[in-house]
């Protein structure tokens, strides 16, 4: 085997490094990503603390109420076991209780008002509970998918590290220089030469240079300092 096509062999064992590894990157990422859990979570805390809230201005306005009640009931009671027989006194008393009665009806309708506030708050946090269980359900599961892909992405490279260090181990140290720091600076360190042209710049390669190539010497191209493979 020429040093061009070690090389050659070496860089499609490191394209293929690259792009599994960028596979078990992206399963990692996915098995991090709790982001629709934590919004579904956020959601639910202030929903649960929006609802205490309202519990709370239910309760006042109920116990707001039950005084209003309860000071007409006493001043009924004045007026009907009879104790007070000052007529001035009962004129008063009557118009005290007009004025109580009248503002018990606009409370009545705020506490329903905020009885229905809280019925609404106490649907929401049920939904946001189920959507939460659905969450972490799917969560369970897309966590198994993608440990196991994990393991499996693990694996590959694992293999394709041992096949690079074998095919490492046989190439002359200073020819993989040239190809790591052609990998650095070019992205890509051999390209093959098809039809007398250098795949990495199209450019046609002189037959001097090609014909030393195939015969197996590290050619580098003239023109993208690529080296050059031919099959
Ligand atoms: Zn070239």
């Amino acid at each position: 085997m020429s040093l061009a096509e070690q090389l050659y062999k070496l860089q499609q064992v490191d394209l293929e490094l690259q792009r599994k590894q960028q596979e078990l990157n992206e399963v990692e990422n996915q098995l991090s990503d709790d982001k629709p859990l934590v919004a579904a979570e956020s959601k639910l805390a202030s929903q649960k603390e929006q609802l205490e809230d309202a519990r709370k201005k239910q309760k006042s306005s109920e116990w707001e109420l039950e005084d209003l009640q309860e000071k007409v009931r006493q001043i009924n009671n004045k007026l009907y076991v009879g104790t007070t027989t000052n007529p001035k006194e009962l004129v008063n008393l009557e118009k005290e209780v007009k004025g109580l009665k009248s503002q018990i009806g606009p409370k009545e309708d705020v506490l329903l008002g905020l009885m229905s506030q809280v019925e609404e708050i106490e649907a929401k946090v049920k939904t946001t509970a189920e959507e939460i269980e659905q969450l972490k359900r799917e969560w369970k599961q897309r966590q198994e998918t993608l440990g196991q892909r994990k393991s499996e992405g693990e694996t590959v490279l694992a293999k394709l590290r041992g096949d690079r260090n074998g095919l490492e181990q046989q190439i002359d140290s200073e020819a993989l220089n040239t190809y790591e720091r052609l990998r650095l600076t070019r992205g890509q360190a051999v390209v093959k030469v098809e039809r007398g042209k250098c795949q990495g710049c199209h450019i046609t390669v002189p037959t001097s240079q090609w014909q030393k190539a195939k015969a197996g010497d590290l050619i580098q191209c003239t023109s993208c300092s690529k080296i050059l493979y031919l099959e």
